[in-house]
């Protein structure tokens, strides 16, 4: 652009509309000196709705009238395979919403299909990546009745069918048809007709967005806790400092129990000793953590309620063997398929052991999740440990798969 129109606009004496019919200004000048508003820029034919998004100043209503709209994306081709690339901007079809992504979180599963490559019944690539968000509604489909463009929400992962013999039984994360969805790497996304009605959630004002996204996996955490049905005094020992396994604690500790977190990382003591456990165990080897976890207890008889939150058959065993006589161990990790483990039959049919898993989460339980980070007792910023633009996700990952001291990463579009 010739420097006459750039001085010009700059003493503010030149509309950005003469630059641009004189040819001479490019959009971009225009809308970084505030000048140009998008409209004028599409009118003139010289703007892409990209240029005007970055920088700021397009609201998705316009791009999209425009038809124009594409949006950054995280596209999982593979193992350890993610791609940022431009795709259109999903429209709102009957009773959907979209949603501009505030924050999306890093999660274990995640990173899972990151190595593998898939998800047999979530993600088969390439597909849109990601499932832990929370966001703003920039447009609502037809029938959407309870949010509107601007509210804020947290929108899960998944919504049961209501239907099946599961449903019907209040056991809807074991829905037969389960509803996925995926996509919240990326600037926007898809909230599916049956997870707006029945699994999506206004974050209250005072709540951060990023904060909110914790929903998800902090309801798997409540109700691993709920399920494990621990009673007034109890000593309840989560085994494994990854998220989940400090969600649980800290939901434990919340609820007012004793508790022993057992890890591996001076990370790990560090996060658990904050999230209010009683007693650390760092575990050099299974044996030593199963010692040091029944003395900590009465007469070394056990825990009364030991839940597994790393997803190794080594661990589900210890699990079994740190509990007390009529005690529950909770299997919450899930291990890799056709995994199994060898249990000491007597000790559980003698010792009287209750044995139970716990999968996924229900609507009624993401409220509940929704609730404890509004009500400021669930210390939400301790889980998130970083934050990274789209464009860094594949080293967020690489740096998760090397087993950082990193919690969650907030990734932030
Ligand atoms: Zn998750
Ligand atoms: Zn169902």
């Amino acid at each position: 652009m010739a420097g006459r129109v750039k001085s010009a606009i700059k003493r503010g004496r030149a509309t950005v509309e003469t630059a641009i019919e004189h040819g001479r200004a490019t959009v971009e000048t225009a809308i970084v000196h505030g000048r140009a508003t998008v409209e004028t820029a599409l009118h003139h034919g010289r703007a892409t709705v990209e240029e005007a998004f970055h920088h700021g100043r397009a609201t998705v209503e316009t791009a999209l009238e425009h038809g124009r709209a594409t949006m950054r994306a995280a596209i999982l081709h593979g193992r350890e395979d993610i791609r940022i690339e431009r795709v259109p901007v999903p429209r709102a079809e009957v009773g959907e919403l979209i949603v501009r992504v505030g924050a999306a979180l890093t999660c274990g599963t995640d990173l899972k299909v990151f190595r593998r490559g898939y998800h047999a019944r979530m993600i088969v690539p390439p597909a849109l990546f990601g499932h832990e968000l929370a966001g703003t509604v920039v447009e609502a489909g037809e029938g959407v009745t309870r949010f509107a463009p601007e509210h804020r929400v947290v929108a899960l992962n998944s919504a049961p069918c209501g239907r099946c013999y599961f449903c019907l039984r209040d056991q809807e994360n074991l829905c037969d048809d389960l509803l996925f969805n995926n996509g919240a790497y990326a600037e926007f996304i898809r909230i599916p007709a049956r997870i707006v009605a029945k699994n999506t959630l206004r974050v209250p004002d005072h709540v951060p967005l990023e904060h909110a996204a914790l929903t998800e996996p902090l309801a798997c955490a409540v109700h691993g806790f709920e399920d494990s049905n621990p009673r007034k005094g109890d000593i309840v020992a989560v085994i494994g400092g990854g998220p989940l396994g400090l969600m649980i604690l800290h939901v434990a500790a919340l609820a007012g129990y004793e508790t022993i977190a057992i890890v591996k990382h001076d990370g790990q003591m560090e996060a658990a000793r904050q999230l209010g456990a009683t007693h650390l165990v760092q575990s050099s080897s299974i044996r030593k953590a199963i010692r040091d976890t029944r003395a900590l207890t009465p007469n070394e008889r056990g825990v009364d309620v030991a839940i597994e939150a790393v997803g190794v058959p080594e661990a589900w065993q210890e699990a079994v063997e740190m509990v007390r006589k009529g005690g529950t161990v909770n299997f919450f990790g899930g291990c890799a398929v056709n995994t199994s483990v060898l249990l000491d039959t007597n000790r559980i049919h003698y010792s009287d052991i209750t044995l139970r898993a716990t999968f996924h989460h229900t609507p009624a339980i993401c409220r509940k999740a929704l609730d404890l980070i509004a009500s400021g007792r669930f210390q939400a910023g301790a889980f998130i440990t970083g934050h990274a633009h789209l464009y860094e996700l594949n080293r967020v990952f690489e740096k998760l798969m090397n087993r950082s001291s990193e919690i969650k990463t907030a990734i932030v579009p």
